[in-house]
């Protein structure tokens, strides 16, 4: 008998490969990110049996604490803010940071890394609806700073990230999806830049499969993972 997480699971990834196959793409090409953050330790265990190996986790201290007990086999995403103080912490254990939103932190990343012989990835977080509560570059600067922060030795640019509005309008959120393609585009086509862009993170629980429509090659999802039957999260 399949587990809640199993089945969960398998919904997830239908969905993301219909919707891939809607926007013309390989299935193959979307990363699936397990968001494992307020997630009990034996539920992460299930998932990494049944063959994933990206977890995502948005605070610094959880984190440390799961892979305390998990260990660094999966691939530990970093996707929440994060403060400069708690970089080089994380910075021995964690394969993308997809939230660098400042100069600043992409600096402190850098220094980090270097100090252990490493070249940490990171995306760079846009702020495409502009609302003033989150985090990310505005789109304006974010070919400037992308320069700048592309120029750091220990620091590897590999794409975008965005947070969506939490909204229900389909058609707006896919505006700002799309809007976020368009500038990782023309970052890809800048000549000059030495910058990769390879991933496009976008598209959560709520907005997936219209993320993945846009563009999107990179999807972070708990909820629709972890929740029960009912609709709640396992405590
Ligand atoms: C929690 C979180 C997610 C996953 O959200 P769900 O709605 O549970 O799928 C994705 N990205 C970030 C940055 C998050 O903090």
């Amino acid at each position: 008998l399949k587990t809640q997480i199993e089945k969960n699971l398998d919904s997830v990834k239908k969905r993301i490969a219909e919707a891939a196959v809607r926007s013309g793409r390989d299935p193959k090409d979307i990363t699936l990110i397990a968001v494992t953050k307020n997630q009990p330790v034996n539920d992460i265990k299930k998932l990494l049996e049944l063959g994933e190996n990206n977890l995502g986790e948005n605070r610094s201290k959880e984190l440390l604490e799961k892979i305390e007990v998990i260990g660094t086999k999966p691939n530990w995403h970093f996707i929440g803010h994060l403060q400069r103080n708690k970089v080089r912490y994380i910075i021995p254990f964690v394969c993308l940071i997809q939230s660098v939103d400042s100069v600043s932190l992409a600096t402190e990343i850098d220094r980090r890394a270097r100090e252990i012989n490493k070249v940490q990835d990171v995306l760079l977080e846009v702020n495409v609806s502009g609302e003033p509560t989150k985090a990310g570059f505005h789109p304006d600067e974010i070919e400037s700073k992308a320069e700048e922060i592309a120029s750091l030795k220990n620091v590897c640019v590999k794409g975008l990230m965005m947070m969506a509005p939490f909204i229900e309008e389909t058609e707006l959120l896919r505006k700002y999806f799309a809007r976020l393609k368009k500038i990782f585009d023309n970052l890809a086509d800048k000549q000059g830049l030495q910058i990769e862009m390879k991933y496009l993170s976008m598209g959560m629980t709520n907005d997936f499969e219209v993320a993945i429509e846009e563009g999107s090659n990179m999807v972070r999802i708990g909820t629709a993972i972890f929740k029960t039957p009912g609709g709640d999260i396992y405590a």
